[in-house]
């Protein structure tokens, strides 16, 4: 029966005739709703998690009994946070769409560009599209910022992780908003070019514009945006350079620079990233350097795991899965941009290239939460193989203490409920990594 439903709701969703009785909005305002209630179940089964009075068998050893409790708390607050917000948010979003507010908001936006046609050169449905955006935009970071403020000077200060000060939150806000403008407007022009120029085959020149946007994006955010919100400097410590440097030779990682970011400037939060195509930089944390100062080999092992990613090509093989994704999207969204009695559905009168990719993105969000799964699916596997590269490599203990170490440091949860887990984590847990970790260990050496 489910499936007879969805061959006849796809079929609905794919024609371009005007068929006037397929609630489009009713279908999403459904599904968003049904989404809501399983995220929602699934808080609830993991906020019953920190109420637990015990310390997983294999932590024992490793936490101490205040420890614990502090992560159970911090945990459960940040719990009631995610599923307050999430209501607050998505009734929000539910609202808009229930009460047409977005056709009217259009309308608003098109009447305000017909009287006064700002720039007489750009079409006037791109010159709406500016601002409908714009105020979409700031709407939407209006709505955030209560949650973020709560988050960063209540929540995060509660248990000394925040060391943002409130000259620096307004820095990053103003940064941020003006990051996305220069980038934004000039993207969402060139995404309406393609898409009022493309005709028969918008699929395809939409796939290729917005793959090759985010490709970009993501080659240029590190050296060109990151350090507007942080300061890289080359690694000090002569000895760990070194330890990384024979790593790297080790196993032929064409390591380019080791940088330390000041990320304790806003956070006591702590990790390690790499980037760059073919010569590739590491950036290490200056909280990571502190929290295991006199442990250079739990930061050898936390790379040795990263350059098992760079080995296994796991960026290339997510980066192929994202494009084919996307291209299944944009096929997809080729087929229902001309589809009137969606627009008609959510209350819109007229067709306009955003509003089309908004309606599509909104009549995605149930495929979306399965893709999502799969995807964290395929990043777990890639985690174990990463964690597998580094025991190979005689890192195994070294990256238990390291993986302990900032389990404990950033407070994460020492109880995972495994349906939650399943369904928001990129990465295994803590206890299954460790798990995986020492069974190999103990048949390396029944086989040696
Ligand atoms: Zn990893």
């Amino acid at each position: 029966m489910l499936l007879g439903w969805l061959r006849e709701w796809s079929a609905s969703l794919f024609s371009s005739d005007d068929n006037e009785t397929t609630p489009y909005l009713q279908y999403v305002l459904l599904f968003q709703a049904g989404v809501s209630a399983v995220e929602l179940y699934l808080d609830w089964r993991q906020r019953k998690c920190y109420e637990l009075k015990y310390i997983p068998k294999e932590l024992e050893k490793q936490v101490k009994p205040e420890k614990f409790q502090k992560a159970q708390n911090y945990g459960k607050d940040k719990n009631t946070f995610s599923i307050l917000s999430e209501v607050i948010q998505t009734g929000v979003h539910m609202t808009l769409f229930a009460t047409h507010s977005l056709p009217r908001l259009w309308k608003y936006c098109s009447q305000i560009i017909e009287k006064h046609s700002f720039m007489n050169s750009i079409p006037a449905e791109l010159q709406t599209t500016l601002l409908f955006s714009s105020v979409l935009f700031l709407g939407n970071k209006l709505i955030s910022l209560p949650f973020r403020i709560y988050n960063t000077f209540v929540l995060e200060q509660r248990y000394g992780f925040n060391k943002t000060t409130g000259k620096l939150f307004v820095k990053d806000l103003v940064t941020g908003t003006l990051i996305s403008a220069v980038i934004g407007y000039p993207s969402l022009m060139g995404l309406w070019y393609v898409l009022e120029l493309s005709g028969q085959k918008l699929w395809l020149y939409f796939w290729l514009f917005t793959s090759s946007l985010s490709i970009l994006l993501a080659l240029l955010y590190p050296p060109l945006i990151m350090p507007l919100f942080n300061k890289f400097q080359p690694l000090q410590d002569q000895k760990l350079r070194q330890e990384i440097e024979e790593l790297a030779t080790q196993v032929g990682f064409p390591l380019n620079k080791i940088y330390v970011m000041d990320g304790s400037k806003r956070s006591s939060h702590s990790n390690a990233f790499m980037y760059g195509i073919w010569k590739k930089g590491i950036v290490l944390y200056d909280s990571l350097l502190e929290q295991n100062k006199d442990h250079d080999e739990r930061i050898l092992a936390v790379l040795a795991h990263e350059m098992g990613h760079w080995k296994m090509k796991h960026t290339q093989k997510m980066l192929l899965i994202g494009l084919l994704h996307s291209l299944v999207l944009s096929w997809s969204y080729g087929k229902t941009a001309n589809n009137e009695s969606i627009y008609r559905s959510f209350g819109f009168d007229t067709k306009a290239h955003i509003i089309g990719l908004l309606l599509f993105s909104e009549l995605l969000t149930p495929l979306d939460s399965v893709l999502s799964l799969i995807m964290n699916f395929i990043s777990r596997r890639f985690e174990y193989s990463a964690d597998d590269y580094a025991r190979n490599m005689g890192y195994s203990s070294y990256l238990i203490e390291a993986l302990v170490t900032l389990h404990l440091e950033n407070l994460s949860t020492m109880h995972p409920d495994p349906l939650y887990s399943l369904y928001h984590n990129s990465h295994p847990t803590l206890t299954e990594r460790i798990h995986a970790l020492e069974k190999d260990d103990s048949e390396t050496k029944k086989n040696q």
